[in-house]
This record gives structure tokens, sequence and C-alpha cells, in this order.
């Protein structure tokens, strides 16, 4: 069962995506099942989750945002200037219409993927972290963000948005309102969880 939509998955994305963006799913296949077997989370479902969250990676910005308005997505000022940022929540439509998946948790970790929110799910965040740290990735502290994400999944998302708000704001683009939600988010549960230890 697993196998052969696992197969119906990978055919589609051989379709869509570049060699290269190809062999960054299947990184982030890997080590999204990793994150998820760490964290008893349902392998299956979050290697979905993963194997499609750039299934919409590579459309162009006017078809994104063409299909956020047929969807009825939401397009703020933020993803006005960067409708990139649209791949997320328009591939959790796409992939829907496409394969018929209705499994929420999955959809949201699709959706989520590029901006992240405040009150992230486990899978979401798995999602989240292997995208930005998948084998391919090389940027200076990736290897510490892998040992981070490994040994403790809210630190290492902590972190990842982090890197990615301040990245974001060192290119002078602007800064999804759900990153900096996302991060505050985070830095309350590391607080409280290191307050638990004390
Ligand atoms: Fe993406
Ligand atoms: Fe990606």
């Amino acid at each position: 069962m697993w196998t052969e939509q696992r197969e119906r998955y990978i055919a589609s994305l051989r379709q869509r995506l570049s060699n290269a963006r190809f062999a960054h799913t299947l990184g982030v296949e890997q080590v999204a099942v990793d994150l998820a077997v760490r964290n008893g989370v349902d392998m299956h479902r979050t290697a979905t989750a993963a194997l499609l969250h750039d299934y919409a990676k590579e459309l162009p910005k006017a078809e994104l945002l063409a299909l956020a308005e047929r969807f009825g997505i939401a397009v703020d000022p933020v993803y006005q200037a960067s409708p990139g940022l649209l791949h997320g929540p328009v591939a959790a439509r796409l992939v829907q219409q496409d394969f018929g998946i209705s499994d929420a948790e999955v959809l949201v970790a699709i959706c989520n993927h590029t901006v992240g929110r405040a009150g992230m799910t486990t899978m979401e965040k798995i999602v989240y972290l292997a995208d930005m740290i998948e084998p391919m990735r090389d940027f200076p502290g990736v290897e510490a963000l892998r040992a981070l994400a490994r040994q403790d999944l809210d630190a290492g998302m902590l972190a990842a948005l982090e890197q990615t708000v301040r990245y974001t704001m060192h290119r002078r683009l602007a800064v999804h309102p759900q990153s900096v939600e996302a991060y505050n988010d985070l830095l309350k549960i590391g607080k409280e969880k290191n307050h638990e230890t004390v």
C-alpha cells in the first residue's frame, strides 16, 4: 500500500521538479523519517508530507498567485511581495486535489513548511527542519543544526527560525508574521522547558 502510494508521488515529482530539487526532496524524506522515528510520529504520513512539500515549488509566481486566488488562500502583503512563499499553501491544496490526500496533519505540514506558525505540530516541525538540514544543504552552522534537531526538535526549530528570519532580514526581504509568531512561540516553549528542569 505505502510502496504503491510512494511510487505514485515519486513519478509525479519527477515530472514536476528539476533533478536537483527531486534529489532535495528525497533527502528531506530521509531526514524526516529519521526525525519521525525519534519523536514517535507516524513514518509514512511524515514521509508523505516530506515528499510532497515542494510539489508547487517550481510553478511560476504568476501561477502561484492565480492558484492562491482559486483556492481562496489569503494573499497577505508578504505573500504579495514574495509570491514564492505561497508554494507551501498552494502545494497543500494541489496534493489534496491530485492525490486525494485528506490527512489534515500532512496537509498542514506541507502548508507551513515555508513560513512556519505558532503552535506547530511535531510533524510540521519535522518537515520544516528536514527541509533545512537534508544531506545536500550546506551553510555555516548546518552541522550544529543537524545535531540539535536530532537531540531536541523544539530547540532545533528555534535555531532554524532564528537563522531563517536573520537571513531574510539580511537580504532585506519581508519577514512573514507567522515566522515571527513561530519564533516567539518556540522561545516561550524553550523557556518553559528550561524552567522545568531547574
Ligand atoms: Fe519549499
Ligand atoms: Fe524544500
